[in-house]
């Protein structure tokens, strides 16, 4: 689209990319997790309060628009005929552009006050920005996650997070492609971000499972498992039955990833798929 990781998406692909999302619900479904869905954007003040600036100010987006007056507005289109910088007339608006998919869930969940003693299991998907413009087709600026996030006790979330990480693994074994899981860190900002980093690998976290799809020497991240630990329970004061911050943690499958793997494993023609695969994939 002219920038480096946006991309338009054929109907072709767009079909992958659905029927990706249908094996993803055979696995999760039975489960029966509250269907929620969120616009690409999220108020700035879930920005805030979730912590992400503090941790990835590098990535996050912002969404800016002009409130000027009519002589503003000259002003801008003088702006625009000489070629300047006409975003200088723009100022913040309300809306960030949503970082995660479940970034939309937790102030939900906690504004319904306290769990029930199962906790809570959320299906979600929506498109994400991140600011890392690239020319790695499969490191988009703006993509799909599904995700499943489980809220409740810490037994409740690893259990989650340790039954998805197989089922991750079975359902891209399933696609045909190869994969191995491998401790993971978030890509935190600057130095301190470094420390964080080193206590996410050391308390297991991250999880990432990788399939080679532009280098086979780094593979790319198309699925990830994170536990949360309390982080959110007590950013968004989510309480467990028993009154204790809510642990949570989430699975996230890179639907745009899975698709981009599946072409290159087996390439452009659909038709021409291992027969296997195309049935797991009702393609
Ligand atoms: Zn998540």
């Amino acid at each position: 689209m002219g920038v480096d990781g946006l991309y338009g998406r054929s109907g072709a692909f767009e079909h992958v990319i659905d029927r990706i999302n249908a094996a993803i619900s055979v696995i999760g479904d039975p489960d029966r997790p509250e269907v929620m869905r969120f616009p690409p954007g999220i108020g700035k003040w879930q920005l805030e309060q979730s912590g992400y600036m503090r941790k990835f100010p590098q990535l996050a987006g912002t969404v800016y628009s002009f409130f000027g007056s009519d002589h503003e507005h000259r002003a801008l289109i003088e702006m625009l005929d000489k070629g300047g910088d006409w975003t200088e007339a723009q100022a913040t608006t309300q809306v960030a552009l949503t970082p995660a998919a479940c970034y939309g869930v937790y102030p939900t969940v906690a504004a319904r006050g306290r769990l029930s003693d199962d906790g809570a299991l959320v299906d979600i998907y929506a498109f994400c920005f991140r600011n890392e413009p690239s020319i790695d087709p499969a490191r988009m600026q703006m993509f799909r996650q599904r995700e499943h996030v489980r809220l409740g006790t810490h037994e409740q979330t690893v259990v989650f997070r340790d039954l998805w990480m197989s089922r991750g693994r079975a359902i891209i074994e399933s696609f045909g492609l190869p994969c191995d899981v491998a401790a993971a860190t978030d890509p935190f900002f600057g130095r301190a971000g470094k420390l964080l980093a080193t206590q996410q690998r050391e308390e297991h976290l991250k999880f990432e499972l990788l399939v080679p799809i532009t280098s086979k020497e780094e593979p790319t991240a198309c699925v990830s498992f994170n536990y949360h630990r309390d982080l959110f329970g007590r950013a968004w004061s989510i309480e467990t039955t028993a009154g204790e911050p809510a642990h949570s943690a989430c699975v996230g499958f890179g639907v745009e990833r899975i698709a981009l793997a599946l072409f290159k494993h087996h390439g452009f023609a659909v038709k021409d798929w291992p027969r296997d695969v195309r049935d797991v994939l009702g393609l």
